[in-house]
């Protein structure tokens, strides 16, 4: 009897805690706010900046911030028009270019954006740019860190606690954040599923068209990053995962949809 009962809260939890992804419609893990997840994510990005050397007067710094302000600006008016204003409570968007030669970008909660020098000459041009900062962007916008604490915590028993699961345990919610982002120097380099991957590649493709840039330059960019750079890459934009013909088969399906966004962009 007790056993069903606690099934019944579980499920209850279960269903009270599930969110859709925008644009992709996906039934994804919520256990987590935004209200409490933004802060952690916030604290953490901003001990990076401090820890690293950010670039803003070179055309490059100058053209990270550019792109990410117009493909968030493109975003924003997205969720807006379709009724998803709710789920970007919070938010905060910030782009920064860093000195280092790692290849990676990455997106914490909240929209908090790195790139890193490394990938500049891959990324060649502003719509390479654009391409990145659609793929990173779609992370927190389909709340992919949410969805991965949500689901450290199943993976840490917390699903029966509803009191650590609701959030009302700071300690334990900040252990299960590191656990689930890496602190300091890991950061970013933890990767997303297969599934996150794909997902934030689909709707990056549309936001870089929302946003006006051409989302044709998507696979060559993908292409560039194959070449010469497997083992090198960090998780998040390993040749491997998923597999760059994948990616790239993906893409191309998607395009058409991508191309009416592109053709909107264009009219206004
Ligand atoms: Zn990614």
């Amino acid at each position: 009897m007790i056993r069903r009962i606690f099934a019944i809260v579980l499920l209850g939890l279960v269903i009270y805690a599930c969110a859709k992804v925008p644009m992709s419609g996906r039934s994804q893990l919520a256990l987590v706010s935004n209200e409490e997840l933004l802060p952690m994510a916030y604290q953490q990005y901003n001990q990076v900046l401090k820890e690293n050397k950010v670039i803003t007067n070179t055309p490059d710094g100058q053209m990270v911030v550019r792109v990410g302000k117009r493909i968030a600006a493109a975003v924003d008016q997205y969720m807006k028009e379709n009724g998803y204003e709710k789920e970007m409570q919070g938010f905060a968007w910030e782009f920064n270019l860093i000195q280092d030669a790692i290849v990676n970008a990455w997106c914490m909660p909240g929209g908090k954006v790195a790139f890193y020098t490394g990938i500049i000459p891959i990324c060649k041009d502003e719509t390479g740019i654009a391409v990145v900062m659609g793929h990173e962007v779609a992370h927190a916008i389909a709340h992919h860190g949410r969805e991965r604490m949500s689901n450290a915590m199943v993976m840490n028993g917390l699903l029966g606690t509803a009191q650590a699961a609701m959030g009302q345990n700071p300690t334990l919610t900040q252990s299960i954040f590191l656990q689930a982002f890496g602190a300091g120097g890991e950061l970013g380099m933890l990767s997303f599923s297969r599934k996150h991957e794909l997902e934030a590649d689909q709707l990056g493709l549309n936001f870089m068209a929302l946003a006006g840039y051409d989302p044709r330059e998507a696979p060559g960019f993908w292409d560039r990053m194959n070449q010469g750079k497997e083992g090198e890459a960090p998780p998040e934009f390993l040749s491997t995962h998923p597999g760059p013909n994948k990616r790239k088969e993906e893409l191309i399906k998607q395009m058409p949809i991508a191309l009416e966004y592109f053709e909107r962009s264009k009219a206004k």
